[in-house]
C-alpha cells in the first residue's frame, strides 16, 4: 500500500492539486491529511472539498479548529488572524462540519497521525528531539507523521529507550525504516512551506519496502498569490508563498 501524506495545505487549491497529481502518479492509493486544511490562502471551501473525497484518513489542525473556535487562535499573529476570520465567513456549513467532526489524532496500520505532536495534537511543535522525545513519550505505533512547523524533519528512538535522534530527510534522502525503532515522520507542508524552497511538499509512504519520501512539486504559485490578493487577504500571505518562509 502507497499512503500519500498532505499537510498544512492551508486553502491552496494549486498546490493541493499539484501535490495530488505527483502522489497519484507514484502510486498513492489512500491520503493521511495531517491538519490545516485551511487558513492563510483563499480557496477553504474548495480545499476542504478535495480533502472530504480522498480515501483515507484526517486529523484536525489549529487553524481547522480556530475557523469555529476562536479561543484557538490565541497566539496567531495578525496575519493568521485576519485570514482565520475572513476564512470563517467563507466556510460552508458542511465544510465547517468535516471540521468539526475531525478527530485529533487517529491511527491505522502501524501509524499513528497527529498535526502538532501526541502530548499537545494542535498546537505541540516537534522542532527538535527534546519535542520528539515528549511525543514519544504517548507514541504506541511504530510510526507518528506530525504536520504543523511546515518544514521537513524525521526524528528516530530504538524502542527501548527514551533517547532519540534528528536523521537526514530530503528528496535526495529517502528513510527506510528499520525495525526496532519508532518514528516522527514530518513531510513538510503542501500549501505554505517555511523551509526556504517555495515547492509543495508531500509524503510517500511505501508500507510494502518500509520507504518514506518527502516531495518537492512545483505549481502555479502566480495563481494562488492572485486569488489572496483579490480576497483581500493580508499581502504577505501571498508574498512569502514565493520565498518559501
Ligand atoms: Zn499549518
Amino acid at each position: 500500500m502507497r499512503y500519500g501524506i498532505l499537510a498544512d495545505i492551508h486553502s491552496n487549491l494549486e498546490a493541493l492539486h499539484a501535490a495530488l497529481a505527483v502522489l497519484r502518479e507514484n502510486g498513492a492509493e489512500s491520503f493521511l491529511c495531517l491538519g490545516d486544511i485551511i487558513g492563510y490562502g483563499a480557496d477553504p471551501n474548495a480545499c476542504c472539498e478535495a480533502v472530504r473525497t480522498l480515501p483515507g484518513l484526517g486529523v484536525q489542525g489549529n487553524h481547522d479548529r480556530a475557523a469555529f473556535d476562536a479561543t484557538a487562535r490565541y497566539g496567531f499573529n495578525p496575519y493568521a488572524r485576519a485570514a482565520s476570520e475572513w476564512t470563517e465567513r467563507q466556510l460552508t456549513v458542511e465544510n465547517r462540519d468535516f471540521l468539526v467532526a475531525l478527530p485529533e489524532t487517529a491511527a491505522e496500520n502501524g501509524f499513528q497521525i497527529v498535526h502538532g505532536s501526541l502530548d499537545d495534537p494542535l498546537f505541540g511543535y516537534i522542532t527538535a528531539t527534546v519535542s520528539a522525545r515528549s511525543s514519544f513519550y504517548r507514541q504506541t505505533a511504530p510510526i507518528c507523521f506530525v504536520g504543523h512547523t511546515h518544514i521537513p524533519a524525521a526524528f528516530a528512538c530504538r524502542e527501548d529507550s527514551v533517547l532519540c535522534a534528528a536523521l537526514p530527510f530530503r528528496p535526495a534522502a529517502p528513510l527506510t525504516l528499520k525495525p526496532g525503532f519508532r518514528y516522527v515522520i514530518n513531510c513538510g507542508s503542501v500549501g505554505q512551506p517555511r523551509d526556504g524552497n517555495p515547492e509543495a511538499a508531500c509524503g510517500l509512504y511505501d508500507t510494502e519496502n518500509g520507504t518514506l519520501r518527502v516531495l518537492r512539486v512545483s505549481y502555479d504559485i502566480a495563481a494562488a498569490q492572485a486569488k489572496i490578493i483579490a480576497a483581500g487577504l493580508p499581502n504577505f500571505l501571498a508574498e512569502r508563498l514565493a520565498d518559501g518562509r
